[in-house]
């Protein structure tokens, strides 16, 4: 008789790990049940911003399968609309609900994959019946933002709370839109995922874009009017709000798991082994997760897309009767805001110090190509060594075209454990219409071996 496989959660981590799963197990030897809350399956949650901001189209364009392609050719049985509320190991059975009709049935399961993904941070003051707020994870979420963009009364000012990544493109996407926006941040710049040195590059271009960045201020309540938002009150007086983003940063949706004994580690995200597997017969991935940061050996949580493909197909081919192990993280992401390209990899200043690292740092103003070159433009690297022996533990960029990738050479550095002083020495591209002669990386590479060596 076939094995039933159960996966909560229809995008990046379940059905990756569902596909990859299919691909070494065909139906007779294994039956597949998908359960998912929304109406997508495979989208792209990254897409969101630039389709709030008709920047591309939507939702079609962002859905990289669909359910009928899952159900027809993967031959998986795929229920949309339906949300799992509880999961019993003991009877190895979940239990899902239709959404729309409310009705609730059980599922047995032989493996289970748990990939509910992430849910947004809404503090106390956010919770209420009050429309207009938004947070952002599924293209749900996504769809119901774009409809009260278009609906009338037109919203014409938004308030965005939180400077992460998130909060900043969706910041960019309402400017798009041409709503009157204003960002509201507790810490002292936005983009809390680099040192404030170079956040404070970031509010610039958020400024210059016409967003009102408001740092050092604190939600208190939001205020309304016939059920709509109208105004975000905070400590430093009252913020007109026809519509509220809520770019708090997300918490794991772990609840499910904790409730049925699976491993919760402290970082809230579902604790795993290399081969994604949760508890026997269990298996976890995507941002419900918690995994290993490589530099400072410590559990961390980073909900990113591009972890929540690699874990579930970790998932899916160990599901398959393979063998595949997901390495940990070191820290690497990118953004733009406007045209400024932002990238990390590694530790930030203040992750070193918690780790318990003596390090120096160094940063460097240089050019993204020649600088007589048509489209120069400048570029900030920053630097962070650990001072006994030199080793990189992080870097961050932020500049104009071609930015944000460079940070791919350095996490590869960072992943190789690599010094600054063997980094200076590296055979990179050049071209003046790519890199000055000395590109920023290596002036960056050089100038940090010098503050090692002091
Ligand atoms: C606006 C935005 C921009 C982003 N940009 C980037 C980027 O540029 N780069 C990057 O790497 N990452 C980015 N991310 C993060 C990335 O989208 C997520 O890391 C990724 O989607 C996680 O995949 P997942 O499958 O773990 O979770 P999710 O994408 O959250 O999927 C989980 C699914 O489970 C469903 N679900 C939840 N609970 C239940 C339940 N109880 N029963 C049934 N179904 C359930 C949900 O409806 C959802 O469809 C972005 C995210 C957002 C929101």
């Amino acid at each position: 008789m076939a094995e039933k496989l159960v996966v909560i959660g229809g995008n990046a981590g379940g059905m990756s790990a569902a596909s990859q799963a299919r691909k070494r197990r065909g139906r007779d030897d294994l039956e597949i049940v998908v359960f998912e809350r929304g109406h997508f399956t495979s989208y792209s949650s990254c897409g969101i911003p630039y389709w709030v901001g008709d920047v591309v189209d939507g939702p079609d364009e962002l859905v990289t399968r669909r359910p009928e392609v899952f159900r027809a050719e993967y031959a998986m049985d795929v229920r949309l609309r339906h949300e799992v509320t509880a999961v019993d190991l003991g009877a190895r059975r979940v239990t899902a609900r239709d959404v729309d009709t409310g009705e609730v049935t059980h599922e047995p399961f032989d493996q289970l994959v748990y990939a509910p993904g992430a849910s947004p941070i809404r503090p106390d003051w956010a919770v209420g019946d009050l429309a207009g707020v938004f947070g952002q994870q599924t293209l749900d979420d996504g769809a119901d933002l774009r409809d009260w963009l278009a609906g009338e009364p037109a919203p014409r000012t938004a308030v965005v709370v939180g400077g992460g990544y998130i909060g900043v493109e969706m910041a960019e996407a309402l400017v798009r839109r041409d709503l009157q926006v204003t960002m509201v941040e507790k810490l002292p710049q936005p983009m809390s995922t680099v040192d404030p040195d170079m956040g404070a590059l970031v509010r610039e271009a958020m400024c210059g874009m016409g967003i009102d960045v408001r740092t050092g201020v604190a939600v208190e309540a939001l205020a309304g009017k016939h059920g709509r938002v109208s105004a975000v009150v905070t400590d430093a007086g009252r913020l007109p709000a026809d519509v509220v983003i809520l770019g708090l940063g997300v918490r794991a949706n772990s609840a499910l798991a904790r409730a049925a004994g699976i491993p919760v580690g402290p970082t809230g995200g579902v604790v795993t082994d290399r081969r994604m597997r949760a508890g026997d017969g269990v298996w976890a991935a995507g941002d419900c997760v918690e995994t290993l940061n490589r530099v400072s050996g410590r559990p961390v949580y980073v909900p990113l897309g591009t972890h929540a493909n690699k874990q579930g197909r970790v998932a899916g081919i160990n599901i398959g009767g393979g063998y595949a192990t997901f390495p940990g993280v070191v820290g690497t992401a990118v953004t733009k805001v406007c045209d400024l390209e932002v990238g990390r990899t590694g530790l930030l200043e203040r992750d070193a110090e918690a780790a318990g690292f003596d390090f120096v740092t160094a940063t460097v103003r240089s050019t993204n190509r020649a600088g007589y070159f048509p489209g120069a433009a400048g570029m900030t690297v920053k630097m962070i060594a650990e001072r006994r022996t030199g080793r990189l533990l992080g870097a961050q960029v932020v500049g104009r075209a071609e930015a944000a990738k460079r940070i791919d050479a350095l996490a590869i550095a960072l992943w190789n454990e690599m010094t600054v002083e063997e980094m200076s020495g590296l055979d990179l591209g050049y071209a003046p219409p790519y890199a000055p002669v000395w590109d920023p990386v290596l002036i960056a590479a050089r100038k940090t071996a010098d503050a090692v060596q002091r």
